[in-house]
């Protein structure tokens, strides 16, 4: 039999994941089975026993989207780094009765711009918009590239704000208020890390954060030419992108670390892109 492995979200129809692995599995000549399942919302408890039916159907491991990540945080043996300072989880793996939690999205995000878009992070200037769960997970990726300086800005600054007072001393992170970005300069790279894109919202971050030479990251995928990434084009942006590559990045770390080996990921963003304009 396969080796068995899976998504669980609610809603989970839109997923992609089940095509990016079943094309990692068909290049890398790796024999599993990749489904999507949607995991129960209630009664409490009803996430955690969903996952353990799956392991004791012989699961060998999971990505977890919204809205679970935080309960598949909750429920594991043992967490990375990464996803403890992310509080959430986006891949677990079963291993001799235990589940091993790690949250890839960050080093996705990264492996995406630096080398995907070809934008090396080392000595750049960062602002990073949202203080969410996918902007904590991409902060110690974020500082391990080495930024000259990095700022995290929040509508709930409070949030930015004890955010950066975590992850103090590990890299040049400044928290701030959106109506202090005036007076910051310009940034090199811009990423949008909230959820405003999801409703066709723009949050309010001023024209003058952009740099043209520089790139502007939107994380949502799909929705074209988004409120933000037009504000970066307009302000004469060189690189913009969605968030495609990062969904297939942080794809590619999962099954590296459930398969011990690594798929190309060039031909599932060329799949999965959808033109900005
Ligand atoms: P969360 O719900 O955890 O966080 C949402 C964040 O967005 C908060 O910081 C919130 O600010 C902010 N926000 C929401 N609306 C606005 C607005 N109108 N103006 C300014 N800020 C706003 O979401 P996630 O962190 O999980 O997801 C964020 C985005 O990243 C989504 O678009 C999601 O689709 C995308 N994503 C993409 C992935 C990929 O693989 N490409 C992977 C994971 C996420 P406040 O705290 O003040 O409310």
């Amino acid at each position: 039999m396969s080796d068995l492995y899976a998504v669980i979200g609610n809603p989970i129809g839109h997923t992609k994941s089940p095509l990016i692995h079943g094309l990692f599995a068909e290049e890398t000549r790796q024999d599993l089975s990749y489904t999507a399942i949607e995991g129960p919302q209630e009664p409490q408890g009803a996430f955690a026993e969903t996952v353990r039916a799956f392991i004791a159907n012989g699961g060998k491991g999971m990505n977890v989207t919204a809205p679970f990540k935080l309960q598949a945080f909750a429920m594991a043996d043992e967490r990375s780094e990464r996803a403890e300072l992310a509080g959430a989880v986006n891949a677990m793996k079963f291993e001799g009765g235990r589940i091993i939690a790690e949250n890839f999205d960050g080093i996705g995000l990264v492996r995406d711009i630096e080398v995907n878009l070809g934008f090396p992070m080392a000595g750049k200037r960062v602002l990073m918009l949202g203080a969410g769960g996918a902007a904590r997970g991409a902060l110690l990726p974020f500082l391990a590239a080495g930024p000259q300086e990095m700022v995290i800005v929040n509508r709930d600054v409070e949030k930015a704000k004890a955010l950066a007072a975590r992850i103090e001393g590990r890299g040049p992170l400044l928290a701030c208020a959106y109506g202090d970005l005036e007076a910051m300069g310009r940034f090199d790279l811009v990423v949008n890390a909230t959820s405003a894109s999801l409703t066709g919202e723009l949050p309010s971050v001023p024209p003058s954060v952009f740099s043209p030479e520089g790139a502007a990251y939107e994380l949502a995928y799909g929705k074209r030419l988004t409120p933000f990434l037009r504000l970066a084009r307009n302000a004469g942006v060189r690189i913009i992108a969605d968030g495609v590559g990062m969904l297939v990045e942080q794809a590619a770390e999962a099954f590296d670390w459930w398969r011990g080996v690594r798929p190309e990921t060039r031909t599932a963003i060329d799949r999965l892109t959808v033109p900005l304009d």
